[in-house]
């Protein structure tokens, strides 16, 4: 299917390794031109020669911390009016509720929350007077079903989902669509500092933990991030375009409710 945004700009944070470098990957394949953003550099770099050479897009790549007003104005400037947005950012650590203070839930907030507003903010008119627009905010299945450990998580992506259900129906009629795409399980460095974690934490191997950890999967495995880049060029597309203001799971089954 040609998703017809070949010659489209892209906004792809967080987006050297994991989820958002799939979804780098996929919009690039569609002939989409990006900006990818990360922290480190020579890792990003990688990526975008990578994405060059597989797609021959043209990839700008700007090493910034996107959760600071710094980060956000030297992505904004590579790329100032994007026809699509891809929000993301690293997670909040896990941890009990009473160990947190006020500044790392004003950190959590910053990252999963009041960062992709602020993305949204600067971009979202340009894609209402252009008529076309497409936002994609990489969240987490935490938002559906509470993970226990991430309360951090739980409560800021929780805010950003309330507040992107009132905006997306605000710019829905000039075709610009805001969707969220929820994770649950997927292989990349994220996933497996998580188990490792719970591994050191409870004392037992690594991979027993992951083979846990994917026993609670119906699909009875872990997601790929070219899988999930592929659903979110889908939302991006111009077949989307009557989709906004979703909710999309990817956990290959694991939430177990009928809706
Ligand atoms: P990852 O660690 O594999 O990749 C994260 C990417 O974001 C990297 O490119 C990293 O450099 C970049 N990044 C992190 N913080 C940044 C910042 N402040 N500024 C700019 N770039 C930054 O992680 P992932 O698995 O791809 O996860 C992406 C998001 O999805 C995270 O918020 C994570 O919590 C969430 N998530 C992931 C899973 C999973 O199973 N992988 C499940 C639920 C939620």
């Amino acid at each position: 299917m040609d998703l017809g945004i070949a010659g489209r700009t892209a906004l792809v944070c967080g987006a050297s390794k994991g989820l958002g470098l799939g979804c780098a990957q996929a919009l690039a394949a569609e002939g989409v031109q990006l900006t990818i953003v990360a922290r480190t550099q020579e890792v990003l770099e990688h990526a975008a020669q990578a994405i060059r050479g597989s797609t021959g897009v043209s990839v700008t790549a700007v090493a910034c911390d996107i959760t600071t007003a710094q980060g956000r104005a030297q992505a904004l400037a590579a790329c100032p009016t994007p026809d699509i947005l891809v929000t993301n950012a690293g997670g909040p650590p896990p941890g009990d509720f009473r160990d947190w203070e006020r500044d790392d839930w004003i950190r959590a907030l910053d990252a999963n929350m009041l960062t992709p507003i602020e993305l949204i903010r600067a971009t979202i008119d340009s894609m209402m007077a252009q008529r076309f627009g497409r936002i994609v905010n990489i969240t987490s299945s935490s938002v559906k079903a509470p993970i226990d450990i991430l309360g951090l998580s739980n409560g800021a992506r929780s805010g950003l989902t309330g507040f992107v259900a009132g905006l997306a129906r605000k710019v829905a009629g000039h075709n610009v669509t805001i969707n969220n795409l929820l994770p649950g399980a997927f292989a990349t460095d994220r996933l497996n500092a998580t188990l490792a974690g719970t591994a050191k934490k409870q004392n037992i191997d690594l991979a027993e933990v992951r083979e846990q950890r994917r026993g609670t999967i119906p699909a009875g495995r872990f997601g790929e991030p070219a899988e999930f880049g592929a659903a979110c060029a889908f939302l991006c597309s111009v077949h989307a375009a009557y989709m906004t203001g979703q909710n999309v799971l990817l956990d290959g089954g694991a939430y177990p409710g009928t809706f």
